[in-house]
């Protein structure tokens, strides 16, 4: 059906990625009470390309397995309240290239 077309869209290259999830999160908010009464605009929902953070009523979700490994979150984070580490070695995102 796709086949012979390069993909376009952020959802098509989504397609060419894999993940290794481990079982441990390699993302930790630091002080979530930060988020709770610091942060109204809860910027890590909007700048992560993955849309790992989620705010669900007073804290945050983060859906580890399907991040990207941008880094974005090390540096985005007004109030640096974020733990980012790479996955374990053999964990984390498998891109396809070809
Ligand atoms: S941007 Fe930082 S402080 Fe704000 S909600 Fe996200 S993790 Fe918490
Ligand atoms: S490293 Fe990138 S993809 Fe992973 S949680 Fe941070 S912003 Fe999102």
């Amino acid at each position: 059906m796709n086949e012979g077309k390069k993909p376009q869209s952020i959802e098509e290259k989504q397609y060419l990625v894999r993940f290794n999830a481990d079982t441990k999160s390699h993302l930790h908010v630091k002080n979530p009470e930060i988020c709770l009464t610091d942060c109204p605009d809860k910027i890590c929902t909007l700048f992560c390309p993955a849309e790992i953070y989620k705010w669900e009523d007073i804290r945050m979700h983060i859906g580890y397995e399907g991040c990207h490994e941008c880094g974005s979150c090390r540096i985005g984070c007004p109030h640096e309240n974020i733990d980012w580490v790479y996955p374990k070695g053999g964990h984390g995102i498998l891109f396809r290239l070809g």
